[in-house]
């Protein structure tokens, strides 16, 4: 009799199981009040969920419906929050950070050669990276920045405290042709690079590069050898290119040519490049930098905090070249703030091309995601949330008085939102920070070694 009925009760309960499909267990789901996918045709949920199993995206759509085929073993709720792909700033110096307000309002030139160039020969040393990328890391995940693309000094250090703060990284060992704190000659730059090429090559989050800081401080030779160190490892080019109108003078008065032309002249735009800045290009330079499928890091801010001018971005967008968004370094922007990025993006286009029509919401968000991924050539892993690319995604609170009231989420995301409101950042799957709780960095005492740095920079600038 007892036998029976346990029987009973067995089959009753094989039944029930297999009238419900077995969910399959994953590792995180993210539950959101709306998520803003920023895919091919820019799909909206409201409310939407994104499951993630491991590092990937396994599914994006409606809460309930993630919830009837997976079973998560964390749950974040952030039903009172936009979801989105992380912010790609596709241009920096994380270390610089440590020069924020050393010395502002001076023109690209003087602030290098005057202030930046000899602040740097006397306090840029593997502990002042570590320090200074550690408090970039901080900034960036509490503002929501899940990538960035870097050129700095002793870039093994950057990788190395990007990869323990849990951030996704393009970072370019910087080849000058002057005496630097890490490289004596452009070959020690060059040998440098290739040893950190190797050290990093097969990082999941990190993708090394060769930075040549740009064709006006290095010759044709320092140039191309950069060029042929990144084919010969397929790894990625970043240069500074036409930052400022004394670029473009340097450039014809020593080649006859724009800085873009002459880059194409010398065969340097054959392998991918990220070049940084393209304020002043002209008709054909855009049509070189797109027929090249060069990537441009478009960085508002600090153009203008330089006055350096402001980039033609319509002509970029039209022309299809692949356009992100970037902050700069912090000593010219002052901040790592991509929500600020995008919000002076628009205003600068419809200031510049004395049209309000130009870089919508839309556009200002796209190239601070999917148009940044592009130009970094890391579209099929990351800029949007879509099955199979990476986990990178970030929740912003729109509680706020000045998100208040909400009619679109993406006006609000460009337009009112800060980088203080982002609560959840997560990279390759895992938490960074959760509701302003930081997982993977101690803040306390990365702004505290940051404050002691900042002493000895202080000191060291006075003689
Ligand atoms: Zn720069």
């Amino acid at each position: 009799m007892k036998t029976l009925r346990s029987l009973g009760l067995f089959f009753a309960a094989t039944a029930l199981i297999a009238a419900q499909p077995a969910r399959r267990s994953i590792s995180l789901v993210v539950v959101g009040g709306t998520v803003i996918t920023q895919d091919a045709r820019h799909t909206v949920l409201t409310p939407g969920a994104v499951a993630i199993d491991g590092t990937d995206i396994v599914e994006v759509a409606p809460p309930d419906a993630i919830a009837a085929k997976y079973r998560a073993s964390t749950t974040i709720e952030a039903r009172d929050h936009i979801v989105l792909p992380g912010l790609i700033n596709t241009h920096t110096h994380a270390p610089m950070v440590m020069y924020r307000g050393l010395a502002d309002d001076l023109a690209l030139m003087d602030w290098l050669q005057k202030y930046i160039f000899p602040a740097e020969a006397k306090t840029v040393s593997p502990e002042f990276v570590r320090i200074g990328t550690r408090l970039a890391a901080l900034e960036m995940i509490e503002s929501g920045t899940t990538t960035y693309a870097d050129m700095y000094y002793f870039e093994e250090e950057i990788a190395k405290a990007t990869r323990e703060a849990g951030l996704r990284g393009v970072l370019g060992q910087t080849i000058i042709q002057f005496p630097v704190a890490d490289a004596k000659t452009p070959a020690d730059g060059l040998t440098r690079a290739e040893a950190f090429i190797k050290a990093f090559k097969d990082d999941s989050l990190i993708v090394p590069a060769v930075a040549p800081h740009a064709m006006y401080t290095n010759d044709q030779a320092t140039l191309l050898a950069c060029a042929a160190l990144g084919r010969r490892y397929g790894v990625p080019i970043i240069i500074h290119l036409a930052e400022t109108e004394d670029e473009v003078r340097i450039a014809r008065e020593r080649h006859r040519m724009t800085p873009t032309a002459y880059l194409e002249s010398i065969g340097f735009w054959d392998t991918h490049t990220l070049a940084a800045h393209g304020v002043w290009v002209t008709d054909e330079d855009i049509a070189i930098l797109a027929r090249r499928g060069i990537g441009v890091a478009h960085n508002p801010e600090s153009n203008m905090k330089l006055a350096s001018g402001a980039a033609p971005v319509t002509k970029y967008l039209r022309a299809g070249v692949a356009l992100g968004l970037g902050t700069d370094g912090a000593a010219s922007n002052n901040d790592l703030d991509m929500f600020e990025a995008m919000r002076q993006a628009s205003f600068l286009a419809k200031h510049a091309e004395r049209d309000p029509t130009v870089v919508p919401a839309q556009t200002a968000l796209d190239m601070a995601t999917i148009g940044g991924a592009r130009a970094l050539s890391m579209d099929r892993l990351v800029g949007s949330l879509e099955p199979g690319k990476r986990a990178d995604l970030i929740a912003v609170s729109i509680g706020a008085a000045r998100q208040t009231p909400l009619y679109d989420p993406v006006s609000h995301l460009v337009y009112t939102t800060r980088g203080d409101d982002v609560r959840t950042t997560i990279v390759n799957g895992k938490v960074l920070m959760k509701e302003r709780q930081l997982r993977t960095l101690d803040r306390a005492a990365v702004l505290a070694d940051a404050r002691r740095l900042a002493a000895r920079v202080k000191a060291a600038v006075a003689r």
